[in-house]
């Protein structure tokens, strides 16, 4: 924190100062970029708080001490990605554990789950994490984590995190949240009961589309200092210029988010209007079935989007590369507007049928609304619409 335990209260003045105050020697207002892999030692195992950067690196140590004040815990711990971040969650699980897990959740994360962790015996039970008594219903003896997100990916379903989490500590169950599409500056998981909050750094945190982490935050110690243990001994940490990325997107993260919000909100509100599309997925709609535990659990409703086109597979291929301010990429987060087709492309990894069960058709578009002008995003839609799915019909 800043200062001689000066300690702000705001998020937007933590953003900028949690975790480094200017260097002592130089002044540096920015944390330097701690390119060394190594630290002197002063005589064998007296280090002067770090001794060689996959254990711990001063700029990671700023990053790591950001985002816990972002998210209001007392521990905060930065990973090579996302995935890696998930994954380090995972390693907290032994053989025979069972894991509950909301149904629409990130096609990697689907993956590693059911791809990697079932051959290490472990179980998942995908559920309706909307409903907290399908959660409950779904807990056995051997459930040791239920994992959510919230908003999710890619239906901007909301899930109720204080009352999954109150069926979660019934049964002495850890809870997760993935809090990336929110971010800490909308919603912090910890204040509604999550253990643990996990994040792709990779998207709003970094939010300039030029870094790949993640983050898990908690407030018990010995959560953290397992999560300590695995960072060291699995490795998969971020180097110091990706920690200094992130640390300056985090200083612009509640005014991104401010605009990100209005943009998506307000292309929610037309596309909700257009009669090529059948469904617009966006919790700060009113008529979205979750809009009301979103308004309670979150301070706005974000940049993220879906829309279901309900036009044949052709025609959505088209209408998403005929878009010229949106990009057709993969990810989200960024300061430029994205758009993608989730069924080909982030979710290919999740099995048809499942997708289908879950709602991610084949005429599903997810939009990552940007900071450009939000007449420009519009006119793009409009365009790109006109000249494909409208012209299916
Ligand atoms: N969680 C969510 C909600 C995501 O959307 C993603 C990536 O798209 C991840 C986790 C994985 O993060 P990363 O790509 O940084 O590994």
């Amino acid at each position: 924190m800043t200062g001689d335990g000066f300690d702000p209260d705001d998020f937007e003045t933590r953003a900028i100062h949690a975790g480094w105050e200017p260097d002592q020697e130089t002044g540096a207002i920015m944390p330097p970029i701690y390119a060394s892999s190594t630290f002197a030692q002063d005589a064998p195992g007296e280090d002067r708080g770090y001794e060689y950067s996959r254990t711990g690196n001063p700029t990671r140590t700023a990053l790591e001490d950001n985002l816990a004040s972002l998210e209001g815990g007392e521990y905060g711990r930065a990973f090579a990605s996302g995935m890696a971040a998930i994954n380090t969650v995972l390693n907290l699980l032994e053989a025979g554990d069972h894991v509950v897990v909301g149904r629409d959740v990130y096609g990697g994360t689907h993956r590693l789950f059911t791809g990697v962790y079932e051959d290490y015996d472990l179980e998942f039970s995908f559920v309706d994490a909307t409903d907290s008594d399908v959660v409950a219903e779904a807990i056995t003896d051997e459930t040791a984590l239920v994992w959510i997100e919230t908003p999710t990916n890619p239906l901007m379903q909301i899930v109720d995190i204080e009352a999954v989490s109150a069926v979660a500590s019934e049964r002495d169950t850890l809870l997760a949240v993935d809090n990336t599409f929110a971010t800490p500056y909308l919603q912090r998981p910890l204040e509604h009961g999550a253990d643990i909050v996990a994040h792709s750094l990779t998207k709003y945190l970094g939010g300039h589309s030029d870094v790949v982490g993640g983050a898990l935050v908690t407030d018990d110690e010995q959560l953290d200092e397992r999560f300590g243990y695995y960072q060291n001994s699995v490795g998969a940490t971020p180097d110091p210029f990706g920690c200094f990325l992130v640390l300056r997107g985090t200083k612009t993260l509640p005014v991104r988010m401010d605009r990100h919000s209005e943009n998506a909100r307000q292309l929610a509100t037309w596309l909700d209007d257009q009669p090529a599309v059948e469904t617009v997925y966006y919790p700060g709609l009113a008529s979205h079935p979750g809009h009301e535990v979103a308004a309670a659990q979150m301070d706005d409703f974000g940049g993220m989007l879906s829309v279901d086109l309900a036009a044949d597979l052709d025609a959505v291929r088209e209408f998403v590369s005929a878009t010229e301010v949106f990009t057709l990429a993969e990810s989200l987060g960024g300061v430029e507007s994205l758009l993608e087709h989730p069924a080909t492309m982030t979710h290919a990894a999740v099995p048809a049928p499942e997708r289908r069960e879950t709602g991610i058709t084949d005429g599903l578009v997810r939009l990552s609304v940007g900071l450009e002008s939000v007449e420009d995003l519009q006119a793009d839609l409009e365009q790109a619409l006109a000249g494909t799915v409208d012209s299916d019909r």
